[in-house]
């Protein structure tokens, strides 16, 4: 290991080390001249030359010493900075973090006045950073930490305790009004765009708080509880919060098993895809096929995608996951009738991939698909992360001549001006508005709106989640275009000579 350079150490501590050691060597020059001349030196006694050379050698010590101790210290303060600071923000480091959490703990202990620690993370921090590249990230995080600071008082404790993961150690008696009022601020404020020198970024964030001394006095534990707090507050979606319930252990443990298993299900060929017609209204026909990604292990039987994406969208394995669904995805289309296109999910994270357009083109290549039989499925999140690069990812698949498909619209951003940016085709009305039609009247107008600005903006609306056919009546009747949905046929494995793939499914009396 290499010694610790310290750039830090004074001019002046730099001098008096030379001095002291150029000191020593002219008192080694004067003993040396002595034993050379004999007992008279410039005609001083002997016994005044040794006195001299003994005065000379003892303040020599004496300054090397205190040079040297002086120099511990600058290291140590050097060390302990290195340490206890991180040096892109400045903000403490996590080491230090759990000194001071360990302080309000005890403090606490003893006053009973509960202090809330609380667990901020960037979501997908990682990959944000691999795509934008590592100075954009690193503007990223300074911009984002500026805006903490802001919108926190400026004796709160704040660190930043992993790459894109901050914790504030914040009283109970300093809030001003609610810990939620608190939050949501935070939230709001942290997730507006931020200028970058090169594009502008959209971020998610996700919050976890734990409340001492309720949750525990161990900072280790309690860093160990915010973060499982942090992990369900983003399964529960964009920009959510929650605070530690003891029964999220049971849940983290699942996720770790999830991730854990992930690589090899993959290696072992547990995954599948089924198929979910989507049908045109007026004509009742099948015009496309909605690939769905399936998990079925050995033990354990079925697990649903809605546990396992998010965990492949974390750990990476996406990448791998979606290169093999978009390829099977493209040659299953081949038993697919010649009219039906396949759509496939691709996540914010696949999209945000350096070559992602390039894998995209390997596989049409591959496969030999012809590109007006694909459609991707985009979410908002996706095409919000980098705006400026989404755009041109999305006039380049047009290009190709392949389609996109907003999906879950309505669910993520409120700003509708992105639509004008990209080039899509259709929009995907979420099903929670579909599901709601019937009871709601406020999901309906949802519905008719987006179908009124698909119009204008010259693209088609497919509707998913339809399980009835009053939803269906009543989309139709919206002027909406295409549906699915359990009522028209439920996800099914491929099966060869199938004709359930090739038949019309709609019943009549919605077609006309
Ligand atoms: P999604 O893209 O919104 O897919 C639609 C989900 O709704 C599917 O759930 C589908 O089985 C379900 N669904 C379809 N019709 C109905 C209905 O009438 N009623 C109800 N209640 N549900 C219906 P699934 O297959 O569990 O997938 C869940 C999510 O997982 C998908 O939501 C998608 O976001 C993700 N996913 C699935 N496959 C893939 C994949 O290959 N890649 C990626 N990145 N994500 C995938
Ligand atoms: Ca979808
Ligand atoms: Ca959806």
């Amino acid at each position: 290991m290499p010694a610790v350079r310290n750039p830090s150490r004074s001019p002046l501590f730099r001098i008096v080390t030379i001095a002291s050691s150029g000191m020593g060597s002219f008192v080694l020059g004067v003993w040396g001249l002595k034993f050379a001349l004999g007992d008279s030196v410039g005609g001083l006694s002997s016994d005044t030359v040794g006195a001299i050379i003994a005065a000379l050698c003892a303040l020599a010590a004496s300054i090397a010493a205190a040079s040297f101790f002086a120099g511990v210290d600058e290291s140590a303060d050097y060390v302990f900075n290195e340490t206890h600071y991180d040096k892109l923000t400045g903000l403490m480091a996590r080491t230090a973090m759990v000194g001071k959490i360990a302080e309000a703990a005890s403090a606490t202990a003893r006053t009973g006045r509960p202090v809330f620690l609380i667990d901020i993370d960037i979501d997908r921090f990682k990959q944000i950073n691999d795509a934008i590249g590592y100075s954009n990230g690193d503007a990223l995080i300074r911009a984002f930490t500026a805006r903490l600071k802001a919108a926190l008082p400026s004796d709160v404790v704040l660190g930043r305790i992993g790459a894109g993961e901050f914790a504030i150690l914040y009283p109970d008696q300093m809030l001003s009004s609610s810990l939620e009022a608190l939050i949501d601020r935070l939230i709001h404020d942290l997730m507006r765009p931020y200028p970058l020198p090169s594009h502008l970024q959209s971020v998610n964030v996700s919050v976890g708080v734990v409340a001492m001394p309720k949750d525990g006095y161990d900072p280790v534990v309690l860093l160990r509880r915010s973060n499982l707090a942090l992990q369900n507050a983003r399964a529960s979606g964009i920009g959510g919060w929650a605070v530690f319930q003891p029964e999220m252990g049971r849940v983290a443990d699942h996720r770790q098993w999830v991730e854990s298993e992930l690589h090899i299900a993959f290696e072992r060929g547990d995954f599948d895809l089924h198929y979910q017609p989507q049908l045109d209204l007026s004509s009742g026909r099948v015009v496309g096929y909605e690939a769905l990604l399936r998990w079925r292990h050995p033990e354990r039987g079925m697990i649903s995608p809605a546990e396992f994406i998010s965990v492949a969208e974390e750990t990476g394995m996406i990448a791998p996951i979606g290169e093999w669904v978009l390829r099977k995805a493209c040659i299953d289309a081949r038993q697919l009738p010649d009219d039906c296109f396949v759509a496939v999910n691709i996540s914010p994270v696949q999209f945000m991939t350096r070559d992602f357009l390039g894998i995209v083109e390997r596989i049409m290549k591959e496969t030999g698909i012809e590109p007006k039989r694909l459609e991707l499925e985009l979410t908002e999140s996706a095409m919000m992360q980098d705006r400026d690069r989404a755009a041109l990812i999305l006039k380049q698949l047009t290009a190709i001549g392949i389609s996109v498909a907003v999906d879950d619209f309505g669910t993520g951003y409120s700003n509708l001006a992105y639509l004008i940016d990209f080039s899509f085709h259709k929009l995907k009305i979420d099903r929670s508005f579909v599901s709601r039609m019937e009871t709601d009247s406020n999901s309906g107008a949802v519905v008719s709106t987006i179908v009124g600005l698909s119009r204008a903006l010259g693209v088609r609306t497919i509707a998913e989640g339809v399980e009835t056919e009053h939803q269906a009546t009543l989309l139709k009747a919206a002027g909406c275009q295409e549906v699915q949905g359990y009522f028209f046929g439920r996800p099914a494995p491929l099966e060869i000579g199938d004709p359930a793939l090739t038949q019309p499914t709609a019943p009549a009396s919605i077609i006309h």
